[in-house]
């Protein structure tokens, strides 16, 4: 017997009604390119991406088109989620700091037919723009004022939506309709695109709004340092409106002093980003000798968030949420939002729940499996690979048979690449990605955890950890490191630092100091550069 129920698609378009019906006076604040600080409700906004939707469908946008964006975090980029999804065709957010190449192949590979641009990437477009599609349309998102001279015969954003209707009835449609398109910026290979639907995009941000908004207090400011070309800025821009937050976005100024700033004066209660940012806020915080006013909470992800910055943060009253994902799951798996009982542990305890990668998110299921596809248990010693399934994951990637040949294992469920352990409250611990471990004698080195305890050494300030082949171990360990100033301890005074966590065949072999790690596109360390870097090393 079926329920008796209205069937309603799950659209984005209706996200942005509820916030402009029940939270119109809340607001998305911006960093804007044009040097000033823009304010504008979501009351507001509605009105202006009915007026891109209009904008859109004259210059000829249909459904399952791909309009590409190459932007900071701000106002105009959040009208486009909403105004190209809102018709039907897909919003195609592009890492700016991808190279070249990359953005030329993937340009290409999503036949983008329109593309919005900030300022500052105007001269990156025109310098590749012989290789991206004929017929391209370019748009730079400011007002005429500010347009600056260009080879790409760009429109101009404000112009585009000058006198178009503020009021559209958005189409309804079928909810698995593709509404964004994400490329990760890809370890090996080509980039590959994960393809949201209006369906995987509510119910991803409903359960994120279930854990990771459920304690704030009503219309608190939210800032993402996490870009929105970077898996949707972790969908706060559609978690955000649902639960009546206002957006704080920082455009392109992500240092620590500009973030600094911008959280004190509008009293930010939480940001989320990945752990290097919170390296260069952390440094500014320490210089100021306060934290920004009203700043209670961190979310930290993207790569593993270091015990010594947990509790740095914890030290100041700023709970650290640590969570896992992966552009593959819209992308929010894990969270480290803390149970009760947590609560009333030692500060010692609670950083060690905090340090791992938290409990799964509602509609995410998580399973540990050995090397020969066989289940693990979820006792907190087992570590396998990790698959996971739900709403918000990926069914394949986007035109390219080829990787989805072996994305998922038998069962459908999706391959995660990365090492972890669940223990028996649901925690979860990422010991490293797959190609990351070191394998020594035999036995799994992780590279995370002698990264994470190397680091709460005063002297470094960041480092990574890389297998270096060896004839009798096969691989042995080595630390590179950039010094956090003068000082240059020894190998020796690291392993005495390190000594008390580790078996002394799991310390690394070696200590390199370095100027500066290499990042991914991502802001994370990029190991595959680095492993290149380190080509000719031989071990001392
Ligand atoms: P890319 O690395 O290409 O930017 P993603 O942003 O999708 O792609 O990265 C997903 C990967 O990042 C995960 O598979 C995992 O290895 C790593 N990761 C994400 N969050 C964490 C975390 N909290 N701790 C450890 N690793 C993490």
């Amino acid at each position: 017997m079926k329920g008796m129920m209205m069937q309603q698609s799950l659209l984005i378009s209706d996200i942005l009604n509820y916030a402009a019906d029940a939270h119109g006076d809340s607001e998305i604040i911006s960093v804007r390119t044009e040097g000033d600080l823009h304010r504008q409700t979501y009351r507001e906004t509605a009105a202006r991406v009915a007026q891109l939707a209009h904008a859109l469908k004259a210059k000829g946008i249909e459904t399952g088109d791909r309009v590409a964006t190459l932007a900071w975090n701000g106002y105009r980029h959040f009208e486009l989620y909403y105004g190209v999804s809102g018709i039907g065709a897909v919003v195609h957010t592009i890492n700016p700091r991808l190279s070249p190449e990359q953005l030329i192949y993937i340009v290409n590979h999503a036949s983008d037919k329109m593309l919005f641009t900030d300022v500052t990437f105007v001269p990156l477009l025109e310098a590749v723009k012989d290789h991206l599609p004929q017929g391209l349309t370019y748009v730079v998102m400011t007002d005429r004022a500010h347009m600056p001279e260009n080879t790409l015969g760009a429109l101009c954003y404000e112009e585009l939506l000058q006198g178009q209707p503020e009021h559209i009835d958005w189409p309804q449609m079928d909810e698995n309709t593709a509404a964004a398109l994400c490329y990760t910026s890809g370890t090996t290979g080509n980039p590959k695109g994960a393809l949201y639907s209006h369906r995987s995009t509510v119910l991803h941000a409903l359960f994120v709004t279930l854990v990771l908004g459920a304690g704030y207090p009503p219309a608190s400011k939210i800032l993402p340092v996490v870009p929105q070309f970077h898996v949707n800025a972790w969908g706060l821009p559609y978690a955000a409106p649902l639960m009546g937050h206002s957006l704080v976005m920082p455009g392109g100024a992500l240092d620590g002093p500009s973030l600094f700033k911008l959280m004190d004066s509008e009293k930010v209660f939480s940001a989320w980003g990945v752990p290097t940012v919170w390296q260069g806020l952390m440094t500014e915080i320490k210089a100021q000798r306060r934290k920004p006013e009203g700043f209670s909470e961190v979310v930290v992800g993207g790569s593993a968030a270091p015990r010594s910055m947990i509790e740095g943060f914890e030290k100041l009253s700023v709970d650290v949420v640590h969570a896992w994902g992966m552009t593959e799951m819209s992308p929010i798996g894990t969270h480290g939002k803390m149970p009760e009982w947590v609560k009333s542990k030692s500060f010692d305890e609670q950083i060690d729940k905090k340090s791992l990668q938290g409990r799964r998110m509602f509609g995410v299921d998580l399973k540990i499996n050995d090397e020969d596809g066989n289940r693990l248990p979820h006792d907190g010693a087992a570590a396998g690979e990790l698959f996971v399934r739900g709403n918000g994951i990926i069914s394949g990637y986007y035109n390219n048979e080829e990787a989805n040949k072996s994305a998922f294992d038998a069962e459908g469920w999706f391959g995660t690449g990365d090492i972890a352990s669940i223990d028996a409250q649901g925690f979860l611990n990422i010991q490293d990605r797959a190609k990351d471990l070191v394998k020594s004698g035999g036995e799994w080195i992780s590279s995370i955890d002698l990264e994470n305890t190397a680091i709460s050494h005063p002297d470094i300030a960041s480092c990574a950890v890389i297998a270096i082949a060896h004839p009798k171990w096969d691989e042995r360990p080595v630390l590179v490191a950039v010094p956090a100033g003068e000082a240059r301890p020894s190998l020796e005074e690291l392993h005495a630092h390190m000594a008390e966590h580790f078996a002394k065949w799991q310390l690394p072999d070696d200590l390199v100091w370095v100027e500066a790690l290499p990042l991914t596109a991502t802001g994370k360390v990029s190991k595959l550069t680095l492993r290149k870097q380190f080509e000719d090393y031989t071990l001392p």
